[in-house]
């Protein structure tokens, strides 16, 4: 990733946690053209997800593990990077929690977090900066 991510979430939804193996799957959201594969290329495959859209998952090709989702909603232009699969993932905590209706219960969100149950409002959450970085993309589709 060659810049900080839109937004990251923690998403609790059942798809996440299957996928994962898990409890929840962390996500930062990014602009396409800002990530650069350092060498050889993705193998895409086409996955249900909650939202009963399907979502595409990039994987690598030789050990399969998921490195980035396009969702139907924001197309092929923003990917959610599996933070986990960075080399620094701990520079990169959510920003919010999402679809927490379907949590784990023994998974304790912090005080004062920003957690939904279920999806949320862009405008409401997200920082300026990325905003307008959205707006850009959106801007740049239509043109
Ligand atoms: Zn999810």
């Amino acid at each position: 990733m060659m810049t900080k991510p839109l937004f990251v979430h923690c998403c609790h939804c059942r798809w996440c946690q299957r996928e994962t193996g898990a409890s929840f799957a962390l996500n930062a959201m990014i602009e396409a053209d800002r990530v650069l594969l350092v060498k050889g290329a993705v193998e895409v495959v086409d996955t249900p997800s909650n939202s009963g859209k399907g979502q595409k998952i990039s994987r690598c090709p030789r050990c399969h593990v998921a490195v980035w989702s396009n969702y139907a909603g924001a197309g092929d232009v923003v990917r959610f990077v599996r933070v986990g699969t960075l080399d620094q993932p701990d520079t990169l905590p959510p920003d919010i929690h999402i679809f927490t209706a379907s949590k784990q219960p023994w998974v304790v969100i912090p005080p004062g977090m920003a957690a939904v149950e279920e999806y949320y409002e862009r405008t409401v959450y997200w920082p300026r900066e990325s905003l307008e970085r959205r707006n850009a993309l959106l801007s740049a589709r239509i043109s």
